[in-house]
């Protein structure tokens, strides 16, 4: 779980945000009740996008690249369901894919937060082996994360060791290099490699773990 960067909030949720939010609230004070239709307000494109773009296409949890055959969608980091005062605000939203969300669903443990990756330094709670993330000082919210969203899960592992093997090739060049320059100009290739691609959590400790390693 990469930390990421929330862009600025869309005009949609600017101008409607605190109305959609009051309308809803009010339903739900008067019937103990929301209706989807109300509670779906927030599914447009144009808040999708730049969720997607903050994002980089990634699901904020598992970092897997989300496409049409492993679908994502807008994800509430504190479940509507337990705040639904939470379902249009800004920074309650990301993109996450389908599988993290079903393993999530209306998770909430107050005492342990599950990390949030536009808030917390992940890396303080939870660190890459190789294609296994695990909890590391101790961290309650770290395990909570991993094991809630089974950070672990075959398919997730399965595909991190694919990309590290492919990150190995560019590894091996950077430590066989020893002019500066090309060793340089390697490292831009290879810190372009992480951020572009699916997993670059794992990736980036990978590549500290391993650099110049010979
Ligand atoms: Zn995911």
């Amino acid at each position: 779980m990469i930390e990421l960067k929330k862009k600025s909030k869309p005009q949609l949720l600017i101008d409607n945000g605190d109305a959609w939010t009051a309308d809803l609230m009010t339903e739900f004070y008067q019937t103990n009740t929301i209706s989807k239709t109300k509670q779906n307000r927030y599914s447009r494109t144009e808040i999708k996008e730049v969720l997607v773009e903050e994002t980089n296409g990634k699901c904020a949890y598992c970092e897997s690249k989300v496409t049409h055959i492993y679908p994502g969608d807008i994800e509430h980091i504190i479940p509507k369901s337990k705040f639904p005062r939470l379902t249009f605000t800004w920074n309650n939203l990301t993109f996450g894919c389908y599988w993290c969300n079903n393993k999530k669903r209306n998770f909430l443990d107050r005492a342990n937060m599950m990390l949030n990756p536009y808030k917390d330094k992940t890396n303080e709670h939870i660190r890459a082996f190789g294609p296994i993330i695990c909890h590391i000082n101790s961290s309650q919210r770290g395990e909570i994360t991993w094991r809630v969203l089974e950070l672990n899960r075959p398919d997730l592992r399965d595909k991190r060791q694919k990309k590290i093997e492919e990150l190995q090739v560019l590894i091996d060049k950077y430590n066989l290099t020893t002019n500066p320059t090309f060793k340089g100009l390697i490292e831009v290739e290879i810190l372009d490699f992480i951020e572009r691609t699916d997993y670059s959590f794992s990736l980036k400790q990978y590549f500290e773990d391993n650099k110049n390693a010979a």
